[in-house]
């Protein structure tokens, strides 16, 4: 894949000056990775406050109160989340762990929504008692909230999660739209809009006297460009919540998350290709990716909610990805070049372990930093260290040609699910250091071997946690 990356385009003085288009200052990312090592991920505070400014600025321009719940599964690293609530974000968690990460980061209980396939009954009742709202996904949650109610005396307000059913990404492979629409008829996340299964549940939490339905809830998946199915889908679940509105008063509809973002890159092929490509026929170009406009497609919905009778009702939404991938890259280096008769590769310390959509087709830009390198880019395979086939960053990749081993790369996009994906198999995890203006702070501390082995029970000698 040629990736086309800004102001590092042949002919130029590749990464000469400190600041790139990216917006990152690859001087100063340098000088952390030989201080800290690698791979370390760099967490920029200010592009995370632009993205947090950016969406209040839209909802601003909205016709009705609108609020957002950072999901907290995208990145969970507290100095993160205490940097959030600063912004009158709420938090969305779909774990017991979760919640107590969103409580002591300092999120006011009215402001956590709590979601997710799977609530135990332990779950359930924390988030009674602290008053944290539930979004309804399992047909059992509705009796053990009643009575976990019952029980203090309480009334807890719930939402339920609606499925439009249909696909909310495309592509030019049949193959792959044919894949899309079965896996959204299938899909295991709240129920179908318009289905006999629906009714029945909300029937059930109207018969519940100590449970209150106050609000909708969907999330149709993550890194969404197609802004216009997308919409549609949503438009499904705004007419559904139209109809239960008219019975229960609803305080808000909440449209989760999902906003994709231009720095990375999904597979958009389906079977047939991968069949076509195994034979040996040449890759078909890819299709032109679009671009996820949140400022476009929250207005979008507001004047939707308007024509379908939810006025006044909040227009709430739950990013993860949106909001934090950009505001961390990885810096990792080459430690191995290879060089066979059918492939040449680049073997990085950061892989799957650091950067867990290694393997899936997921691409995200790698920028060669700290020297002058060759304008001449000649395509690399570039793998991580870890010693399984599919620890693969790319198949083909256009860079220079004189990457050698010691030099770095800075890893884009790392900020939307590497920490709380990422693993210790063959390698530890990489720690982030966080910058804000001039100040900087290591907020996790890289994983030890002692800290893999600190489980073990009986202890494994000299394995402590935060032993280094
Ligand atoms: C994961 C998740 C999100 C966030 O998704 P992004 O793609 O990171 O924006 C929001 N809501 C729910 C319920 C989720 O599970």
């Amino acid at each position: 894949m040629n990736w086309e990356q800004p102001g590092d385009g042949p002919g130029d003085e590749s990464n000469s000056d400190s600041t790139s288009e990216s917006g990152w200052d690859y001087d100063r990312l340098v000088d952390i990775a030989q201080r800290h090592g690698t791979p370390v991920h760099v967490l920029d505070t200010a592009r995370l406050d632009r993205a947090t400014e950016h969406l209040y600025d839209v909802f601003g321009g909205l016709g009705r109160p609108a609020r957002a719940y950072y999901s907290v599964k995208t990145n969970y690293l507290p100095y993160l989340l205490r940097r959030l609530t600063g912004h009158g974000m709420g938090a969305d968690v779909v774990s017991g762990y979760e919640l107590e990460a969103a409580l002591a980061a300092g999120f006011d209980p009215a402001d956590i929504v709590f979601n997710g396939p799977v609530k135990t009954d332990a779950e359930l009742a924390a988030a009674a008692r602290h008053g944290v709202r539930v979004n309804i996904d399992g047909e059992q949650e509705i009796a053990a909230l009643e009575s976990i109610a019952a029980r203090a005396g309480l009334t807890v307000e719930v939402g339920i999660r609606i499925s439009p059913g249909v696909p909310v990404s495309t592509s030019s492979d049949p193959s792959y739209r044919a894949q899309a629409e079965r896996a959204a008829a299938r899909n295991r996340f709240g129920w179908p809009a318009g289905s006999p299964q629906l009714a029945g549940l909300v029937e059930e939490i109207a018969g519940s006297p100590h449970l209150s339905l106050t609000a909708v809830h969907a999330h149709l998946s993550s890194q969404i460009v197609h802004q216009d199915l997308m919409l549609q889908a949503l438009g499904r679940v705004l007419e559904e919540a139209a109809v239960l509105h008219r019975r229960f008063p609803l305080r808000e509809v909440n449209i989760g998350g999902g906003f994709g973002v231009p720095g990375i890159r999904r597979p958009r092929t389906g079977p047939l290709t991968a069949l076509w490509t195994g034979q040996g026929g040449a890759a078909p170009a890819q299709d032109d990716e679009p671009v996820m406009e949140v400022a476009r497609l929250l207005p979008e919905l507001d004047k939707l909610m308007q024509s379908v009778g939810l006025e006044g009702v909040t227009l709430a939404c739950e990013p993860g990805r949106w909001l934090v991938s950009d505001a961390m890259a990885m810096m990792t280096q080459v430690m191995s070049r290879k060089e066979l008769p059918e492939a040449r590769w680049l073997i990085l310390d950061g892989g799957n372990n650091v950067a867990p959509w290694a393997g899936s087709g997921e691409i995200h830009r790698l920028t060669p930093v700290g020297r002058k390198f060759s304008d001449r880019r000649i395509t690399w395979s570039v793998a991580g260290p870890l010693c399984y086939e599919n620890d693969v960053h790319a198949t083909a990749m256009e860079l220079p040609a004189d990457l050698r081993p010691g030099d770095l790369l800075c890893l884009h996009d790392t900020g939307a699910y590497s920490l709380g994906r990422s693993n210790n198999f063959i390698r530890t995890r990489a720690g982030i250091v966080a910058v804000d203006g001039d100040q900087e702070e290591l907020v996790w501390r890289a994983e030890t071997g002692a800290d893999v082995f600190a489980l073990a029970d009986p202890a494994v000698p000299g394995a402590q946690p935060g032993a280094s």
